[in-house]
């Protein structure tokens, strides 16, 4: 779906004019390209004193034959390990590093901070500081989104140090091009995953993906394709032909059903009858009226789509112990779910009620060592969102700190590191893939 605005707003003499009136310029964002290194650029990395992480960021950068920047020129990447600020009077340390640095920040640059969940910084005046980079980091990704850069913060618990790899794999490189102002927290490793194969690391693994033959499903597939793996790709039966056509051009199988149907989730059970590694409930509708024009109908047939199936599903799979050991659940929730939408009360109660259920089932599957995870879309350039008015279709692009829509291989990017079995510290997290939308925010 193209976005004329950018196209105009970035062309000759009119991004001279554009510069002068202050409008919104969305800069080209930088994506993932076969065989691209994770940083396409020097790293300039820092930490306050005290920080627990010296080590693993070390070795991290040394795994990804990262380039260090030295005390002058550009860098493509900025990581500040904050982990050290026990105290408000330490918050200087943020400013030290940066004032000095995020000058150098070039386009499509990333930044991200580590501190420690502050229920686990040991005292209340470490908690007050590690909470206070919330704010820092989400301030830091609007100055900085202007030039397509992100801003993220990632919380480690103290025992999840050697857990970092895959996030920051995923928050370093273009794979996170629409993912800013987030809040992740790693945990100990809920399975071991040995010997990944950072370029096919979902060789081998087998993955459902429901709503999968058009939109952001079939970006799902196609991702998580590229990256390895073994696929069953499922849609309601009036999607047939196109589901087929997905599922050739990735050799997959396919599940022609209705997950709302009430023998869905044995059906699926008895396809993935030899276990499967992780689930994506991706298949979801809007069904948007304000609630004093909402019959019940429309309400609860959006419900079960949206929410109910997926916990009957996940019930069934995991009551029939299909789900294999290091397995994971990916939901799609929404920003709706997240900032409410006139409109969508329906479908802002299903997506948040998705997020409910990440942060319930949680310790629930890291007790069988497996994760669930969601990722939170906000405006995705798709056929729903092209077919919208054109003043919030312009407000839902332009609204966020990168000034524009994403792209639906922006959420698979995001499902893919969520998939990854190198992300077996990462569970009951919802990140959103909004461009840092001030919906919400
Ligand atoms: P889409 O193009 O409508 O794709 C969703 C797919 O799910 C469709 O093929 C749809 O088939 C299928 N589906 C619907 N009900 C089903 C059922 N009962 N059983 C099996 N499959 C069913 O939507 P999308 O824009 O790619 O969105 C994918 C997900 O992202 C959804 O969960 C959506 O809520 C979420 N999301 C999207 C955006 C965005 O900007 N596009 C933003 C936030 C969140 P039908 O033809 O029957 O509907």
């Amino acid at each position: 779906m193209s976005d004329r605005y950018s196209q105009v707003v970035n062309a000759p003499v009119v991004s001279t004019v554009a510069k002068q009136l202050g409008l919104p310029q969305p800069v080209e964002l930088d994506r993932y390209k076969a065989g691209a290194p994770v940083v396409s650029g020097r790293v300039l990395s820092g930490a306050a004193p005290g920080g627990r992480l010296g080590r693993a960021l070390s070795a991290f950068l040394d795994q990804v034959k990262a380039e260090r920047a030295g005390t002058e020129g550009p860098a493509k990447a900025l990581l500040f390990d904050a982990t050290g600020i026990a105290d408000s009077s330490e918050l200087v340390e943020l400013q030290r590093f940066f004032y000095p640095a995020v000058g150098r920040l070039q386009r499509s640059g990333r930044i991200v901070v580590l501190g420690t969940p502050p229920a686990e910084a040991g005292s209340p005046r470490a908690a007050t500081a590690q909470r206070a980079l919330e704010g820092f980091t989400r301030s830091l990704g609007k100055e900085v989104g202007g030039k397509g850069s992100t801003a993220q913060l990632v919380l480690v618990e103290p025992g999840a140090e050697d857990e970092l790899a895959s996030t920051l794999r995923f928050l370093l490189s273009p794979r996170s091009a629409y993912v800013s102002g987030q809040v992740v927290r790693i945990g100990p490793a809920v399975a071991a995953a040995p010997g990944i194969d950072w370029d096919q690391p979902l060789a081998g693994k087998l993955m459902l993906v429901t709503g999968a033959s058009r939109g952001i499903g079939e970006a799902i597939a196609t991702t998580l394709r590229r990256d390895g793996a073994e696929l069953v790709l499922l849609d309601v039966p009036a999607l047939s032909a196109d589901l087929k056509a997905v599922a050739q051009r990735l050799e997959a199988e396919t599940i022609e059903l209705d997950i709302t149907a009430e023998d869905a989730p044995a059906q699926i059970a008895e396809r993935l009858s030899g276990g499967v590694d992780v689930v994506v409930h991706n298949a979801g509708v809007t069904r948007d009226r304000t609630i004093a024009k909402m019959p019940e109908e429309r309400w609860s047939s959006l419900m079960e789509i949206n929410l109910s199936s997926e916990e009957r599903i996940n019930d069934e799979l995991l009551d029939r112990q299909l789900l294999r050991p290091n397995g994971r659940i990916v939901c799609v929730s929404s920003m709706s779910g997240i900032a409410g939408n006139s409109g969508q009360t329906n479908y802002a109660t299903s997506k948040a009620g998705v997020i409910g259920m990440v942060e319930a089932m949680a310790p629930e599957l890291a007790k069988r060592k497996a994760t669930i995870n969601a990722v939170a879309p906000g405006f995705i350039e798709t056929q729903m969102t092209a077919a919208m008015p054109i003043a919030p279709r312009e407000a839902g692009r332009r609204l966020s700190s990168l000034s524009q829509g994403g792209l639906p291989v922006d959420v698979a990017e995001t499902i893919a590191w969520l998939a990854s079995p190198a992300s077996t510290g990462v569970n009951g997290n919802t990140v959103r893939v909004c461009g840092q939308n001030l919906l919400g925010a």
